[in-house]
C-alpha cells in the first residue's frame, strides 16, 4: 500500500512512502519516514492503492505511531481550512498545531500515573452563584440554540459573563459533552483554574498554554483528544484541541489582540472558533465588554445574537467615578490615591510602557541612544543599568557619558513603568508597591504568585502594563490612574481609537468590582474627546455605531477585507526590488473590488537588521480577496528570492 504523508516542511504537497501493514484507520496518525539522509515525522493524510511516483523511486514508512490517536475527520476540516484560508502550507499548518513532544523523531512513551484519581468524567457542582434576572434570562436564551449558533454577549466589566459562562456549561458538562474555553492570555489561566475548581471540585478538566512543559502539554492533548478531559480552557493555540464530543465553544474576551498569532500560521483563535462550531454544528458564544467592532458588526446585522448586561453583578458594585486632569499634573491624582491608600484600600497605576525611560539623550549636542539594529530607540533599565532593544532584545550597558561629545551630563525622557515606581516609592514610602510588566514576571509561574498576593492584599499600590490589567477580578482595588492616556490617539492605525477605548474600558473595569465605589483618574489633554467621555458611562454602544459610520464611510474593515504581503531581508536593494515586482503582480491580478497600495516600508522599518516592506490589499468581499491571494501567492513563490529575504502572506491583519 501507499501511504500519502504531509511533513513540516514550506511546500504545497504530500509525500508518497510504501506501507504494508497500514490500515485505512491510519489516516490521520503520525508516522516517522526517512527524509533525506534523516528522517521526518508526519501525519498520514491517506492510505491509497497506487502513486503517481514510480513504486520502485518510493521510500518504505519507517513507523506508525498507533499509541495515539488518530486526527479525525473534523480535526483536518479545521486544518485544512486554515491552510487554505490563511494561505500556509497544509504539512507546516498541520504539523504546527500538534504538541511539540508528539512531533519528536524519538517517539511519545506515555507515563502511567499521568492523570490525577481523585478526578472523574463527571461534573458535580461545588459552590453555585444563584443567577439575576439578567442573567438568567440570557442562559435561557442561550439554552435554546440548537446546532451552530454564534451569540456575542456584551456585558459591561463585572456584568457577571463568566458566571453565564459556568452556567451553560454546566448542562453541557452534565450531558457528558466536551466544553472548550478560550482566554486570550495565558496569565488569566490561573484566575479561570480557580474558579473552575471551586465549581466543579471533582472534574477532570486541562488547561493548555505555552506555559506549560512540553510533556504535560500532549499530556493534556491527549486527554482531551481522547475525550477524557471534558473541558479545556486554553490560549489561542488550543483552539485546534481534538475534542470527540465537542458540544461548545467560549471566547472570553472575543475582541483581545492576543487571539491572532503573529508568526507561522498568522490565524485568528476567535476566528478559527466561529469556522470551528460552523463546521462542528455546534453553538458558540463570544463574550466581552468592549466587542471588536468585527463582531459588533455581525451581531448588528443579525448575524451573531446579541445578548446584553448592563449592570455589574454585585448589588451594591457601582461604576467607577472617572476623573480627568492634565498630563503630567499629578499632585491632584496623588492626593487622591494618598486617601484611597490611608484607607487600606488596593490602587493601580497603568502605563503602557516598561523599563525606566523610553529616551536616552544628551542635551549638549542632541545625541539619543538608539538601537543599531532597529530603527528604534534603546529604553533605559536603570536597574539593571542596561540600555534594552523591546524589539530585538539586544542589551548595552547603560553608558555614563555621551559617546558623541563625552559630555557627562545624559538625561531620559518619557516614563516605563520603572520610572514611575522609583517615584511612587519615593511618594508612599509606608505602602508597599508592586511592579507588574513583563520583566518584573518574566519568571514561570511568577504571575501565580503576584496574583495570589494581590488578592490576600499583601501589597497595595500596583504599577502594571496592560499585560496585567486584562479580565482580572481584584475585590480591594478601588482605584485606577491611567497615565499618559492621549498617545494612542496619534497613532495613525485606523483602529487606535477603538483600542484606545477597549483597554481604558478594560483599565478602569477593574476598579470598584465588589464593595468598594472606585475612582478612575485620566491624564489626558483632551477630556473632551468621545473615546473619553464614553469611558465615563461604560457604554460603549453610541461610539461603535459612530465608530461603524466612520469606517464604513472610510471603506476600513469591518466594511472591507484586508490581507498585507510582509517581506525583511538585509540586503535592502534585494527587498526593494522583490517589493516592486511583488506590487506590479498585484496590479495585473488585481479583479474589480480589490485594491493594492504602494510598497512601503514597515512602521518598524528596520528590526534585528532587516529591512521590511509591506503591500497592503483591500477588498470589498472576502471571496475575491481569497481568491487575489491565491493567485498572487503562486505569482510570488515563481520570484525567486533566495534564502536572504523572507516573505509571508498574512489574512486578517491587526497591525497595518
Ligand atoms: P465578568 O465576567 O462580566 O467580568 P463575573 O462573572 O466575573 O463578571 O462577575 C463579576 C463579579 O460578580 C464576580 O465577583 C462574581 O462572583 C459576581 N457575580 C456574578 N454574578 C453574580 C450574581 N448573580 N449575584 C452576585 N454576584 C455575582
Ligand atoms: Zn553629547
Ligand atoms: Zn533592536
Amino acid at each position: 500500500m501507499i501511504v500519502e504523508v504531509i511533513l513540516d516542511v514550506p511546500l504545497e504537497r504530500s509525500f508518497d512512502y510504501l506501507c504494508d501493514d497500514v490500515v485505512a484507520d491510519d489516516c490521520g496518525r503520525c508516522v516517522r519516514v526517512p527524509w533525506g539522509t534523516g528522517q521526518k515525522i508526519g501525519l498520514i493524510r491517506a492510505v491509497k492503492a497506487d502513486s503517481t511516483h514510480p513504486q520502485d523511486r518510493l521510500k518504505h514508512v519507517l513507523e506508525i505511531w498507533r499509541h495515539i490517536p488518530a486526527l479525525t475527520s473534523s480535526d483536518w476540516g479545521l486544518i485544512e481550512f486554515a491552510s487554505r484560508y490563511y494561505h500556509y502550507p497544509l504539512g507546516q499548518t498541520a504539523m504546527g498545531i500538534l504538541p511539540p513532544a508528539l512531533r519528536r523523531i524519538r517517539g511519545w512513551s506515555p507515563r502511567k500515573t499521568w492523570q490525577s484519581s481523585s478526578m472523574k468524567n463527571v461534573a458535580e457542582p461545588g459552590l453555585l452563584q444563584e443567577l439575576n434576572c439578567a442573567q438568567a434570562e440570557i442562559l435561557h436564551n442561550l439554552r435554546q440554540s440548537q446546532g451552530y449558533t454564534p451569540h456575542l454577549l456584551y456585558g459591561i466589566t463585572g456584568s457577571g459573563k463568566t458566571e453565564i459562562y459556568l452556567n451553560w456549561m454546566d448542562n453541557l458538562l452534565e450531558q457528558g459533552k466536551q466544553v472548550l474555553l478560550l482566554v486570550p492570555e495565558i496569565n488569566l489561566t490561573p484566575q479561570f483554574e480557580a474558579r473552575l475548581t471551586r465549581r466543579w471540585p471533582t472534574l477532570f478538566w486541562v488547561s493548555l498554554h505555552s506555559g506549560i512543559s512540553d510533556t504535560e502539554r500532549a499530556h493534556r492533548w491527549l486527554a482531551a483528544q481522547r475525550g477524557e478531559a471534558l473541558l479545556v480552557l486554553g490560549t489561542r493555540l488550543a483552539v485546534f484541541t481534538p475534542m470527540p464530543n465537542l458540544g461548545l465553544i467560549i471566547v472570553d474576551e472575543e475582541h483581545d489582540s492576543s487571539f491572532k498569532q503573529q508568526e507561522g500560521l498568522r490565524y485568528s483563535a476567535r476566528d478559527l472558533a466561529i469556522v470551528r462550531a460552523n463546521r462542528e454544528s455546534i453553538p458558540i458564544l463570544l463574550g466581552s465588554a468592549t466587542p471588536s467592532l468585527e463582531s459588533w458588526l455581525n451581531a448588528r446585522s443579525g448575524r451573531y445574537r446579541l445578548h446584553r448586561l448592563t449592570q455589574r453583578a454585585v448589588p451594591l458594585a457601582r461604576l467607577p467615578a472617572v476623573y480627568f486632569t492634565p498630563v503630567g499634573q499629578s499632585l491632584i491624582w496623588k492626593e487622591a490615591l494618598q486617601k484611597t491608600l490611608m484607607r487600606g484600600e488596593q490602587a493601580l497605576v497603568f502605563i503602557n510602557r516598561r523599563g525606566y525611560a523610553p529616551v536616552l539623550y544628551c542635551p549638549a549636542c542632541g545625541w539619543q541612544a538608539f538601537c543599531q539594529r532597529c530603527s528604534t530607540r534603546l529604553v533605559v533599565h536603570r536597574q539593571d543599568q542596561i540600555l534594552r532593544c523591546h524589539h530585538c532584545g539586544i542589551v548595552k550597558r547603560l553608558v555614563r557619558h555621551c559617546p558623541e561629545c563625552g559630555s557627562l551630563h545624559l538625561e531620559t525622557r518619557g516614563d516605563g513603568t520603572q520610572k514611575v515606581e522609583t517615584h511612587l516609592k519615593e511618594c508612599f514610602p509606608e505602602h508597599r508597591i508592586l511592579r507588574l510588566d513583563s520583566d518584573s514576571l518574566s519568571r514561570k509561574g511568577s504571575w501565580s504568585v503576584a496574583y495570589q498576593q494581590i488578592l490576600d492584599h499583601e501589597v497595595d499600590l500596583l504599577i502594571g502594563t496592560q499585560l496585567v490589567v486584562k479580565g482580572h477580578d481584584f475585590p480591594d482595588l478601588s482605584f485606577v490612574v491611567v497615565l499618559n492616556a492621549d498617545q494612542s490617539l496619534y497613532s495613525s492605525d485606523f483602529r487606535a481609537t477603538e483600542r484606545l477605548l477597549a483597554q481604558l474600558i478594560q483599565v478602569t473595569g477593574r476598579a470598584g468590582r465588589a464593595n468598594l465605589p472606585g475612582q478612575v483618574w485620566i491624564e489626558t489633554d483632551y477630556p473632551d474627546h468621545p473615546v473619553y467621555q464614553t469611558l465615563k458611562n461604560q457604554e460603549i454602544e453610541e461610539y461603535w455605531e459612530h465608530e461603524l459610520g466612520v469606517r464604513q464611510q472610510t471603506g476600513w474593515p469591518p466594511y472591507s477585507y484586508l490581507a498585507i504581503l510582509r517581506a525583511e531581508s538585509c540586503d535592502r536593494e534585494l527587498l526593494e526590488g522583490f517589493m516592486k515586482q511583488a506590487g506590479e503582480q498585484a496590479h495585473t491580478l488585481a479583479m474589480e473590488g480589490l485594491m493594492v497600495y504602494e510598497p512601503v516600508p514597515a512602521l518598524l522599518y528596520r528590526k534585528a537588521g532587516q529591512y521590511r516592506y509591506q503591500i497592503l490589499v483591500q477588498a470589498d468581499g472576502r471571496v475575491a480577496l481569497q481568491e487575489f491571494l491565491g493567485c498572487w501567492r503562486i505569482a510570488l513563490v515563481r520570484l525567486k528570492t533566495g534564502k536572504r529575504l523572507r516573505w509571508v502572506l498574512e489574512v486578517d491583519p491587526i497591525d497595518c
